[in-house]
């Protein structure tokens, strides 16, 4: 059975993987209207990926027998500056939301949950891949800069990762 404080924590948790889903769409929503197609693809898939992050601790709670607290989901950041803002905001989102798994892995050791060790270990290798794989992206922003031809070429990269 797993412990009250841990099934409000993980309810916690679902809540932030909700809102990172409403940020992504956001985000996507930004880009489409300023005709960065590519990127909200990207941003759409990356919040398709942040919902199956809510339904995984959804499904750990209700296996064990717990109940999931659904609570108010925060509105997300609509506007931004520019591209590299939108994944600049990403990569710090991504960052807060790494400290909030190490916290509830902290919880889980602290409480003996062994249970949820295996499944908050794998948000923590998944978030060393978002931490990585956004991280290149404000980079290779960074790089080419945001001329209009830089912003065509890296709108269709981005693109094609989100058809893998
Ligand atoms: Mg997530």
């Amino acid at each position: 059975m797993i412990s009250d404080a841990m099934q409000q924590a993980i309810s916690e948790q679902i809540n932030l993987e909700l809102f990172s889903a409403y940020t992504y769409l956001a985000m996507a929503e930004f880009c489409e209207a300023n005709n960065l197609v590519g990127a909200a693809a990207w941003l759409r898939a990356q919040a398709k990926e942040e919902l199956e992050h809510a339904m995984k601790f959804y499904d750990h709670v209700l296996d064990r027998g717990g109940r999931v607290r659904l609570a108010a989901v925060q509105a997300p950041r609509s506007d931004y500056g520019s591209l590299l803002q939108v994944f600049e905001a990403a990569l710090a989102h991504e960052q807060q939301v790494s400290a909030a798994i190490h916290q509830l892995y902290e919880r889980a050791s602290a409480e003996k949950d062994y249970a949820a060790l295996p499944l908050l270990q794998w948000f923590l290798d998944e978030q060393v891949e978002e931490e990585r794989t956004v991280g290149e992206i404000v980079a290779q922003v960074k790089m080419v800069g945001e001329s209009s031809t830089s912003l065509y070429f890296i709108d269709r990269h981005l693109g094609k990762r989100a058809e893998s």
